[in-house]
């Protein structure tokens, strides 16, 4: 097979109810899965795209733009293969670009290591893994919130913008609200009105392409990315396109959350 041989095949989801056809075109020959990337981005916008459709033909509007990037001081949980991307992007940059971007990545991940925020996570994830009666979802919510009034921004928010726009991570493309803009500087459960999100990619892409690498990680968090790269050689297997696309539907299918209200609501990119 040579490398230029492609194969085309289209897709049916269900969102919310509604079949949606996608047709997609991929490598007929083995590939890392980073290559996919591009592929599922480009299906996440397609979903996300037809939610926010949903609820403005319920009369709301979604009041995401560009220049408001309040919500990109969350905590931004990301796939092991968006951490090999994000990190392949900034070796990209020119200089002094590169190093730049390079440091806010390492002075993010210090603050939060110094104040303990991970090691508050995992405690909290691992108690609801073992489903310990002490364990609090309240608590939990309020450590996940603690990030964001850090007031440290993502490592790629420039004038209040996503300078990777178009590379941004899956979960970022599936966090849309209808609430007022200005309620995003201080997000609470009552404040914020997420759009409802039927299938979310981001939470299957966790688990595709995973390796040994992130066992014993329960989430990867955006600005860890050039650290874990850094630390970990890639050892990721390579697979044609088809079976990866079968691997992430196959994890979609598996993942499908029906939206509650109440998760809906929360201003938080971690649920
Ligand atoms: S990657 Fe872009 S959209 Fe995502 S949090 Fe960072 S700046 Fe915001």
């Amino acid at each position: 097979m040579i490398e230029q041989d492609w194969v085309t095949g289209s897709v049916v989801l269900s969102i919310s109810g509604e079949p949606v056809e996608m047709e997609l075109t991929v490598p007929a020959f083995p590939v890392k899965p980073q290559r996919m990337l591009p592929i599922f981005q480009q299906m996440t916008s397609a979903v996300v795209d037809m939610c926010a459709s949903t609820v403005e033909s319920e009369g709301l509007a979604v009041s995401c733009k560009a220049g408001c990037g309040a919500c990109c001081r969350q905590a931004v949980p990301i796939s092991e293969v968006e951490a090999y991307h994000l990190a392949e992007i900034v070796n990209e940059m020119p200089e002094p670009r590169r190093t730049e971007v390079r440091r806010r990545f390492a002075a993010a991940l210090e603050h939060f290591r110094k104040i303990a925020w991970f090691d508050k996570l995992v405690g909290l994830k691992d108690m609801s893994h073992a489903d310990e009666a002490d364990f609090s979802p309240k608590q939990f919510m309020d450590t996940v919130l603690s990030y964001f009034h850090e007031n440290i921004a993502c490592p790629f928010l420039e004038d209040e913008s996503c300078s990777i726009h178009p590379d941004r991570p899956l979960i970022c493309r599936e966090y849309l609200v209808t609430s007022p803009a200005a309620n995003c500087s201080s997000p609470s459960p009552e404040s914020i009105r997420r759009v409802p999100i039927f299938l979310k990619p981001s939470k299957a892409m966790l688990k595709v392409g995973r390796t040994a690498n992130t066992e014993g990680i329960s989430s990867l968090m955006l600005i860890e990315a050039l650290d874990f790269v850094e630390r970990h050689a890639d050892d990721f297997e390579e697979k044609s396109g088809e079976r990866w696309a079968a691997d992430l539907f196959g994890e979609l299918a598996n993942t499908t959350i029906p939206e509650t209200s109440e998760a809906a609501e929360r201003p938080s990119m971690l649920d």
